[in-house]
């Protein structure tokens, strides 16, 4: 079977054929630098000792830290993170954001496992990575991904402190880090509110190939996956007028035309591990089966390789969003490009959590939040406004608004801000060159975007002779 690897290298050559660079250089730009293969050993709950199998690869170091996600589950291997690590690198240029692309996966299932075990592999890992110079501020940063959060950050955040009492800028070793541990408010909920306006700019292109209108009233929209990038898309979707039919777990798919109470199926896999007896709609023993009913929107927001050449014939959606990282093989791909089906790629539509992620690197090396210097003067400058606004009509702003209008910026305000303007820019760079080189979809438009930075800054860094 075909792996990550495999899919995002099949990628990468069909928007390199566009592009009239050296095929040395992009040989370059393509090949993960390295993939660093660890076993170590961690006692379990029984007392004996485990070996733990774990791997971190960096896939370009043309900007310095690299920077993905650590995941943990037991199906990871070399080339799942290679092929990870590769969609990071381009995800960064995408959104424009300075780092190489990396990734870890350490084979646990951390479902089964209890809390004291999972700490013990996580500093461990940390141990490792730092004897190795795969963690730093400066060189590789982690961030949460799938089977990982911010309380798996927050002991690796600990550890990389103990082991480097002299680094002033600890903090600055990982990302998703809890609150109270100098993380980012918004993080949590930054990729899946980023595959939001990713979709919103998507349905107010006229040139992306679909037929619906802009806009998010009424669009009927299918979720697989309910954790936390799907819950936190699927919320703001439906926050903003969408109507969620669908959605897809891993125990069983849930569908009903009227729209499903999606906060309440998600109370409901919290308490229950599943959403297969929730009492609403047609339920589907085999949850693939949710995303072949008809929608206007499929947001594929669980695991790699969910629309395959199997099922790709049947999907009955007008865009596919692509929220989690390659769930489309490029088989499928081809099927749903000659079907006319737009696809929202995941190197764009899923940025929103590393976009964050940067502003949290930026905010810990800063060692201040980003409110905390500009309020007090964007308060004075209202104020002045205000004042100005009163003397030339000679009415006041009654006392309530003034309040509102006075205050500058929270830190959340600026990272929903941020999030937003950087997700609606880097759109509009993908459709546009899409447009003027006349590519075949927005996926070939973002790797060729992208490997044409990557290979700019190569050349720049006089890291290709
Ligand atoms: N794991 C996330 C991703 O795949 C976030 C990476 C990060 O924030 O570094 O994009």
């Amino acid at each position: 079977m075909a792996t990550l690897y495999d899919d995002f290298t099949e990628y990468f050559e069909a928007a390199a054929q566009y592009s009239e660079l050296n095929p040395r250089l992009l040989e370059q730009v393509k090949t993960c630098n390295n993939v660093y293969q660890m076993s170590f050993p961690v006692e379990n709950d029984d007392g004996e000792i485990e070996v733990i199998e774990a791997y971190r690869a960096q896939h370009s170091h043309h900007r310095l830290p690299t920077k993905g996600g650590i995941r943990y589950s037991t199906m990871v291997d070399a080339d799942e993170v290679r092929g990870l690590a590769a969609l990071m690198t381009f995800k960064c240029a995408i959104v424009d954001v300075p780092f190489g692309g990396a990734k870890g996966g350490v084979c646990i299932d951390p479902y089964q496992r209890s809390p004291e075990f999972v700490e013990r592999v996580t500093r461990r890992l940390v141990i490792e990575l730092n004897r190795h110079q795969f963690i730093g501020p400066a060189i590789d940063v982690p961030a949460p991904d799938y089977g990982t959060s911010a309380r798996e950050m927050a002991w690796i955040a600990d550890t990389y402190r103990t082991l480097n009492p002299h680094d002033i800028n600890h903090f600055a070793c990982v990302t998703g880090k809890p609150l109270s541990l100098h993380g980012i408010p918004g993080r949590r909920e930054a990729t899946g509110l980023g595959v939001f306006h990713g979709i919103i700019n998507c349905l107010a292109d006229a040139r992306a190939g679909h037929d619906l209108s802009p806009g998010l009233d009424g669009k009927r929209v299918i979720v697989q996956g309910l954790g936390n990038v799907g819950y936190h898309a699927a919320r703001e979707l439906s926050d903003h007028g969408a109507r969620i039919v669908g959605i897809a777990e891993h125990d069983a798919g849930l569908y009903d035309p009227n729209g499903l109470d999606m906060e309440a199926i998600a109370r409901h896999r919290w308490e229950h591990g599943g959403i297969g007896n929730f009492p609403a709609g047609q339920v589907f023993a085999n949850s693939l089966e949710t995303l072949e009913q008809s929608c206007d929107i499929l947001v594929p927001a669980a695991l790699e390789h969910q629309i395959t050449v199997d099922n790709a014939d049947r999907i009955r959606a007008g865009i596919i969003a692509e929220a989690a990282n390659a769930p489309t093989t490029p088989d499928a791909d081809r099927i749903l490009r000659e079907r006319g089906i737009t696809l929202i790629p995941d190197l764009y539509l899923n940025a929103g959590g590393v976009t964050v992620s940067y502003f949290e690197w930026i905010k810990n090396l800063s060692h201040v939040s980003f409110d905390r210097m500009l309020t007090g003067t964007a308060d004075m400058q209202n104020r002045r406004i205000l004042d100005t606004m009163q003397a030339i009509t000679g009415s006041a702003v009654p006392l309530q608004e003034r309040a509102m209008l006075e205050r500058g910026p929270t830190e959340i305000d600026i990272v929903h801000n941020s999030l937003a303007k950087t997700m609606g820019e880097s759109y509009q760079r993908i459709s546009d060159l899409r447009s003027e080189r006349d590519l075949p979809d927005l996926r070939t438009a973002a790797y060729l975007y992208s490997l044409e930075l990557v290979a700019q800054s190569y050349l720049e860094l006089g890291l290709f002779p």
